[in-house]
């Protein structure tokens, strides 16, 4: 293992094991990727965030053609898609934390930013937050509906679902997730 693929491979452990530990993630319903030489290293199928080791990532390139023998997250196409969307999006997280999932629900005015400013830190770190219509999760349906909305938003809440939100790096993204959950937490509880 090359050392900055070692490098970014414990931070990506590290991001699973402290999201599992806050109870931001429970059992097995989150998934993360990062980019590392052109290839993308995301969390195999099944995987469980607060047990995560290095070697649960499974690898493929951009078109989603298999580099090892883990299965992927069911969801894989989802970061496929942000990969190809930009260079510099170099990691991806998605989970199913509780305050993002309740904000799904409630009626977005603007479906290409659903999340309001209540501070200044979500657009600083995140940007805009784009609503994703429901579809059943792992299906092609939710995939087109995703790539259809792509372009729209820096962030998405999927409806019903949870969040997707993408970073220059795992840290990035990290902190971008964070803010995310602590921004509809915010909003859940101002709500009218
Ligand atoms: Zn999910």
């Amino acid at each position: 293992m090359n050392i900055q693929l070692d490098q970014v491979n414990q931070k990506a452990v590290w991001v699973a094991h402290s999201l599992f530990n806050r109870n931001k993630v429970s059992g097995s319903s989150a998934n993360l990727s990062f980019r590392c030489d052109g290839k993308i290293y995301i969390t195999a199928s099944g995987t469980c965030f607060g047990i995560l080791k290095d070697s649960d990532f499974a690898v493929m390139d951009l078109e989603g053609n298999p580099l090892t023998d883990l299965r992927p997250s069911k969801e894989f196409p989802i970061h496929l898609s942000l990969y190809r969307k930009s260079a510099d999006i170099g990691a991806v997280i998605h989970t199913h934390s509780t305050y993002s999932v309740l904000w799904s629900f409630y009626p977005a005015e603007n479906e290409c930013d659903c999340v309001p400013e209540y501070t200044p830190y979500l657009k600083m770190k995140v940007g805009s937050v784009g609503l994703i219509p429901y579809e059943k999760p792992g299906t092609k349906e939710l995939f087109q509906v995703f790539e259809d909305r792509l372009q729209l938003s820096d962030a998405f809440l999927l409806k019903q679902h949870g969040p997707i939100v993408c970073g220059k790096n795992i840290m990035d993204a990290f902190f971008g997730l964070e803010e995310l959950e602590e921004s509809c937490r915010i909003a859940w509880e101002q709500r009218s």
